[in-house]
């Protein structure tokens, strides 16, 4: 059985901040998930993916978070309590559902899990995602522990059904990875039958149905407001003149900082669980019980701003500071060190940050920049493009996804990435603004994300350019999870296949060429057909992530390659072309671990000398 399926309330259990996540949602009686995967969100979905084998939870991999935010939406106004999980970014993709789901609400707890990344550990910017309570209008949640990521799940759920609305958890990524203990409660029981009770006049947002709906809105915010004054995650720790308003994991940084400081006993701490909407008597009630507040939030400075409006409307003097104070600043996230530096900063504390060990006489680490794998299928593609390309002045316009490390050297191979899809529309722009060659990269799972949309705009436009699918048969980069193109016989589902081929001829493509990337002399041939046609052209290199292969039992059966020190003329066009994780020089000598090679013979073929051979 599924761990967090575990009935016995009171059992005291060590989980993942995304694990309580999931649990929670179980706990609360969830009936229908849908996500889009995307660190630091990624393992929560997962709980549900396994659960789902277990019980008669609904939950699916969707294309992408709009995708996942409307079906979400189907089965909350039918009734069913519904979960959505997604990354900061990925509530970009699905905000347009949201603006509009926030009017028609929903007539079943209906959650969305919202992860940001501050410090950007995976993500290609570290938007704060708070703005978007405010943007919305929806209630906004944040634990500050991985209880509390249970809990105020399950309270999420009672909120949304007494508002009517869906309402948004933030987490972020140190509160999504840490451990902690976790005391389970009962498991409600689980409505799975839904039913939808037609209204037009409230469910199609026509214009004047939705001026009706946005009055409707702002009846529930002010609803929200209220019950924000006794939600039971705001609390006011502690008691003395000097306030600290804290969100979040900071809160933990703020607790700790103040005892180590010494002055627990002088700080009174405003832990704001629910950041929108704010109940305005509330925080100025604790304005007023302080002579000077500092403000600890991770990234903008959202509650700082919000309180000073408070202050003002309500004639508080009192001095609101955070960032500026020591080094907190709207970049990255914070740490122990640095809070317990700013709150003896601002309250005048005598205190010396302990200075950070000296390591300057240990020898400096090798770099290790994320690298592809050994025998990643994309290195081979990569390296087939790079033969057409390679003296070409061309643009390589690359997406999200394992792909991106192409970026590096030697492969070289990517010029711009903004968001999941942007290879191809991207494509189009530069095709058309200038005479350089174009060809851009995107993988499976991005493709049917977001890439079909800007592939049919390439069409229709007459855009001239190459489309490179780098197709391995899952979604890679987030830990191998299903998606609409991959084969999923060999997990146990019978879901239908959609052939990115037949989707790519589908939208109007002449120019398709399949290739398998281990095949270098094919690849190569396909590149170059598709850099002469005068249009746009796709290529769809097929070779399952060797990752995922091992990880179903299909990996490959070859044996691993070595070099032939006879043979080898040591000019490394090997190491400098390709680069394989698995090669590495030994002295002057370039040799192949044998327990990272997979067999893949890229490098075999890439030498001239036939020198790599495969280990007798
Ligand atoms: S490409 Fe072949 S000959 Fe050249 S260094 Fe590598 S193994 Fe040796
Ligand atoms: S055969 Fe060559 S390219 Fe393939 S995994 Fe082994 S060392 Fe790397």
């Amino acid at each position: 059985m599924h761990k967090l399926l575990t009935d016995s309330p009171g059992t005291k259990m060590l989980l993942l901040g995304n694990e309580a996540i999931a649990r929670g949602a179980m706990e609360a009686g969830v009936a229908f998930a849908t996500c889009y995967p995307g660190t630091p969100s990624s393992e929560i979905p997962e709980q549900f993916f396994n659960i789902s084998k277990e019980t008669d939870l609904y939950f699916e991999y969707s294309t992408n978070e709009k995708v996942a935010m409307e079906v979400a939406a189907g089965a909350a106004v039918s009734g069913l309590r519904t979960i959505v999980t997604m990354k900061h970014v990925g509530l970009n993709v699905a905000a347009d559902p949201l603006m509009t789901l926030a009017y028609t609400g929903v007539n079943a707890g209906m959650v969305i899990i919202n992860a940001d990344d501050p410090s950007l550990f995976s993500s290609q910017n570290e938007q704060d995602n708070r703005f978007y309570a405010r943007l919305s209008g929806l209630p906004m949640l944040e634990p500050t522990n991985v209880q509390e990521m249970k809990d105020v799940t399950v309270h999420a759920f009672e909120l949304s059904e007494a508002l009517k609305l869906p309402v948004i958890i933030r987490t972020t990524t140190r509160l999504a990875h840490i451990r902690g203990p976790v005391v389970l409660d009962e498991m409600k029981p689980r409505k799975r039958a839904g039913y939808f009770e037609k209204n037009p006049f409230h469910f199609v947002t026509v214009p004047a149905v939705s001026r009706k709906l946005h009055g409707l809105l702002l009846e529930r915010d002010e609803k929200a407001k209220e019950m924000a004054k006794d939600f039971p995650y705001n609390e006011v720790i502690g008691d003395g003149k000097w306030g600290v308003v804290a969100n979040g994991v900071s809160v933990n940084y703020v607790k700790d900082a103040v005892s180590d400081l010494g002055i627990a006993d002088r700080v009174r701490i405003l832990k704001l669980g629910m950041t929108w909407p704010l109940n305005k008597t509330y925080i100025a009630d604790f304005l007023r019980s302080v002579e000077k507040v500092l403000v600890v939030e991770e990234l903008e400075p959202v509650l700082e701003n919000d309180l000073k409006v408070i202050a003002q409307e309500n004639g508080i003097t009192v001095p609101i500071e955070g960032k500026g104070v020591g080094r907190l600043s709207r970049l990255y996230e914070y740490d122990p060190r640095m809070v317990r530096e700013a709150v003896a900063a601002y309250f005048g504390i005598d205190y010396t940050s302990t200075p950070p060990v000296d390591v300057s006489d240990l020898p400096e680490l090798p770099a290790r920049p994320p690298n592809l794998c050994p025998g990643c299928p994309h290195r081979a593609t990569y390296y087939a493009v790079k033969q057409v390309y390679g003296n070409v002045d061309s643009i390589r316009p690359t997406d999200i996804g394992c792909y991106t490390l192409g970026l590096l050297p030697p492969i070289s191979m990517a010029d711009f990435v903004i968001c999941m899809g942007s290879s191809v529309s991207s494509g189009c722009g530069f095709a058309t603004a200038t005479d350089q060659k174009v060809v851009s990269f995107i993988g499976d799972s991005t493709f049917f994300h977001s890439g079909i949309t800007g592939l049919i705009n390439a069409v229709h436009n007459n855009h001239k350019f190459t489309l490179v699918i780098l197709d391995n048969g899952t979604t890679a980069m987030t830990g191998h999870q299903p998606h609409p193109g991959m084969d999923a016989s060999p997990m146990g589902f019978d879901w239908p296949q959609i052939s990115v081929e037949d989707v790519v001829r589908g939208c109007g493509v002449k120019d398709v060429h399949v290739v398998k990337p281990f095949n270098l002399k094919k690849t190569i041939e396909a590149v170059r057909a598709a850099y002469e046609y005068d249009g746009i052209s796709v290529i769809i290199s097929k070779e399952i992530c060797p990752l995922f292969a091992k990880s179903i039992g299909k990996a490959r059966k070859g044996r691993p390659f070595t070099v032939d020190q006879e043979k080898c003329k040591n000019h490394r066009d090997c190491l400098n072309l390709l680069a394989c994780p698995a090669m590495f020089l030994d002295g002057e000598q370039v040799q192949i671990d044998k327990n990272l090679c997979i067999g893949c013979s890229v490098c075999a073929q890439v030498c001239p000398e036939n020198a790599i051979k495969p280990l007798k």
